[in-house]
């Protein structure tokens, strides 16, 4: 089997014209990983023969913010006779656990299969801020500077996931190399200090420890001129924008 990682959602906060926000779809050593669950979930037809190959999939959530969580509602369209867990920091990074946070959000009133009713069998886990595994693949996970609780994700030597988050090479360090890093480009220049922006990037992070280094959660009030500037200067330090429909092998 081909380990593989497809882009469904690059931005963040609310979709723009082909840029829904965050999640990531990851086949490897034998499991097929969701990272984030936002309105990227609704590409999850591109990877259709994925699905068919597995009958379990594990959701891990870097945090609750909704552009990271309300594809959970979509699904049901594409999981429905799978097995599904879902991971969230939960308690005691957070007051409550992840069910309950999920089961808020699919409540009867507003979404009518519920919280457990989108896949054959849907269990849900609280990480709480420690590794852990999914089959053979060790999920690492370091708590991010955020609004709200983030982790960092890392797939065994696979894939690195850091998003809602400040980025500073002094708290970032050299964590170990992956094949892929996805890191958060939100803004130029400084502005939102729980977000990173592509100077700070551009002045601190370690590209060469990555085969290939894309930039996600991008800000969907770029316009077209905001974001060719910011794929230039991306480019010219070894960084790409991802764009929704990507498929990079692992
Ligand atoms: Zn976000
Ligand atoms: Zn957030």
């Amino acid at each position: 089997m081909t380990n593989r990682l497809w882009v469904l959602g690059s931005a963040g906060w609310m979709p723009a014209a082909g840029c829904e926000t965050s999640c990531l779809l990851v086949e490897l050593d034998d499991e097929l990983v969701m990272l984030d669950a936002g309105t990227g979930v609704a590409n999850l037809a591109l990877a259709s023969e994925a699905l068919e190959r597995h009958d379990h999939l594990s959701i891990v959530l870097s945090h609750y913010h909704l552009d990271h969580v309300v594809g959970l509602m979509y699904l049901k369209r594409f999981v429905a006779n799978m097995r599904v867990d879902v991971y969230g920091p939960g308690i005691p990074v957070y007051p409550r656990s992840t069910a309950d946070y999920v089961s808020d959000l699919l409540q009867d009133a507003l979404y009518s299969a519920g919280s457990e009713g989108f896949a054959r069998e849907v269990r849900y886990h609280d990480y709480a801020g420690r590794d852990f595994y999914v089959g053979n693949v060790k999920v690492a996970v370091r708590p991010q500077r955020h609004s709200a609780p983030s982790f960092e994700l890392r797939l065994a030597d696979a894939v690195t996931y850091a998003t809602d988050t400040t980025f500073s090479p002094a708290v970032w360090g050299a964590p170990a190399p992956t094949k892929v890093l996805l890191h958060e480009c939100w803004q130029v220049g400084d502005g939102d200090p729980r977000h990173t922006s592509i100077e700070a990037l551009v002045a601190g992070l370690p590209t060469d420890r990555f085969e290939r280094t894309l930039l996600v959660h991008q800000n969907p009030e770029w316009d077209e001129t905001a974001r060719t500037e910011v794929a230039r200067i991306a480019e010219r330090h070894g960084m790409e924008l991802a764009r929704d429909g990507m498929v990079l092998p692992l």
